[in-house]
């Protein structure tokens, strides 16, 4: 669904800081593929095709929402898929790879030595060499190529509301630097790490930036982890499941959850001024609730309120 839509979200405690919030839903853009991951590709896979390449290779965790869209994505665009995937063979029956192969991905497992080299030049190049007619996206499909899709966000937004901060996630920064460079500093981006010691992608995301971009406009928050990537509390999953209950909205622990709890704690600093906009983009992710339950990282009680948001379409094996 383009333009995905906005939501207003009322809370007491937004009414009583006088602030406006909204969400803009890029989780459903699309029944299937991931918000932010989708936007991502939208230019690696033009290129991919503008050049000849065949297929697209690239890598992920066992539950990657990079993964599960790219091949998905590829698969419309008759363009074939590598994933090369962090892990063990078993990994191949989760919820997000057996729809990967299902959309006819190759999953090469590697472990986690092999997995670290993802990007150096050597290990690229014997990809290159043996795969050669296969494009290499990195990992969450940052380059700068995934810059152009995001700056659909910002020409969507400028259509639909008029607002003072954009909040989001953010762990590799591809998402964040296709906002800044798109958004030109009209409005503060504010980007919540999800993951441990991030201050590293301050660098990583104007060495993304285009050559040019001077916005400085934009926040990298880096508190707000919770414990690392993919780590979360009994108690976050608590709170979110009250939230996505409450907001009727779908609030994952990794991401979107991680934004949502953030930005309530920020509020309750008094961080924004009273009559502030604030507009959160879900960014989906929604598949990996999927691995969560399987693994039994979540409380029942989470379960029983994401339930209604799971993706409707069947399991397959
Ligand atoms: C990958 C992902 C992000 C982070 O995006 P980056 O471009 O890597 O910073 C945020 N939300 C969801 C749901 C994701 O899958």
């Amino acid at each position: 669904m383009l333009p995905s839509p906005i939501q207003a979200l009322t809370h007491p405690l937004f009414t009583k800081h006088q602030l406006q919030v909204f969400i803009k839903r890029d989780d459903l853009i699309h029944p299937i593929i991931s918000g932010n991951k989708w936007r991502k590709l939208q230019g690696n896979i033009e290129y991919a095709k503008a050049n000849d390449y065949s297929g697209i290779l690239s890598f992920g965790g066992a539950f990657s929402n990079h993964i599960h869209a790219l091949a998905y994505a590829c698969q419309q665009q008759q363009l074939k898929t590598i994933g090369i995937i962090r892990g063990e063979p078993e990994y191949q029956h989760n919820y997000t790879l057996s729809w990967a192969k299902h959309w006819q991905m190759q999953l090469n497992f590697v472990d986690r030595i092999t997995y670290k080299r993802r990007y150096q030049q050597d290990y690229l190049d014997e990809l290159t060499s043996q795969y050669p007619d296969y494009f290499i996206v990195p990992e969450g499909g940052t380059n700068q190529l995934a810059l152009t899709g995001m700056a659909g966000v910002i020409d969507e937004l400028t259509n639909q509301l008029e607002f003072d901060s954009l909040m989001l996630p953010i762990a590799s920064g591809g998402t964040t630097a296709g906002l800044i460079a798109a958004d030109n500093g009209e409005h503060q981006i504010l980007s919540i790490a999800v993951l441990k010691q991030a201050e590293y992608l301050l660098q990583e995301i104007k060495a993304l930036l285009p050559n040019g971009a001077t916005s400085t406009n934009w926040r990298l928050l880096t508190e707000f982890h919770r414990g690392g990537y993919a780590k979360f509390s009994a108690e976050d999953c608590i709170n979110l499941a009250e939230l996505t209950t409450h907001f009727n909205v779908p609030f994952e622990p990794i991401y979107s959850g991680k934004m949502l709890l953030a930005l309530l704690d920020l509020i309750e600093q008094g961080y924004f001024p009273a009559g502030h906009r604030i507009v959160l983009l879900h960014t989906g992710g929604i598949q990996g609730v999927s691995g969560l339950i399987n693994q039994n990282r979540v409380p029942e009680q989470y379960i029983k309120a994401i339930q209604s948001h799971l993706p409707s379409v069947p399991r397959v094996q």
